[in-house]
Order: structure tokens, then sequence, then C-alpha cells
């Protein structure tokens, strides 16, 4: 239910959903490791995505990124 309401609020203030730029990221896993939410995923290649069912937009995966490539 909180993430159904969190969604809805988010989608009313127009706010994108996250997603990491693979041409930028170098797959340090400091956002994997950033995020308490378990938003980020590993996979199999290594490469990571966000689930943005998940995700809390607390920016702090976008805030640690040494290469800025989450964006939204
Ligand atoms: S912190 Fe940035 S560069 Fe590192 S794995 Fe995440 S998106 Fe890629
Ligand atoms: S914005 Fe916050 S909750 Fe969302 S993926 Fe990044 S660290 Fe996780």
């Amino acid at each position: 239910m909180h993430n159904i309401l969190f969604k809805a609020a988010w989608k009313i203030l127009g706010r994108k959903e996250l997603h990491i730029d693979k041409d930028l990221c170098v797959k340090c896993g400091k956002c994997y490791k950033t995020c308490t939410h378990g938003a980020i995923i590993q996979n199999e290649d290594k490469s990571y995505d966000i689930s943005n069912d998940n995700c809390h937009r607390c920016n702090h995966c976008l805030e640690n990124c040494p290469k800025k490539a989450i964006k939204s």
C-alpha cells in the first residue's frame, strides 16, 4: 500500500523514474551498496539496473555515483 501511494504521489509531482546510463556506468557497485531499499539490482553480467517499484527517490545513488551514470 505504501508503495502504491508513494508512486501515485511521485506521478502527481511529475518526477521521472531513475535509470542507469549503461554507456557511463563502470560497474563499480557503489550505487548497489548505497541503496538501503534494495532498489538496485545486480545483473548476471555485473551491470546494474534500478527497480523503480522499490525506489524511494532518496537520491543517495545519484550522489554517490562517480560517473554520474544515474539519470532521472
Ligand atoms: S555507482 Fe554509478 S558507475 Fe558505479 S555501478 Fe552504480 S551506476 Fe555504475
Ligand atoms: S534513489 Fe535511493 S532508493 Fe532509489 S535506487 Fe537510488 S539509493 Fe535506492
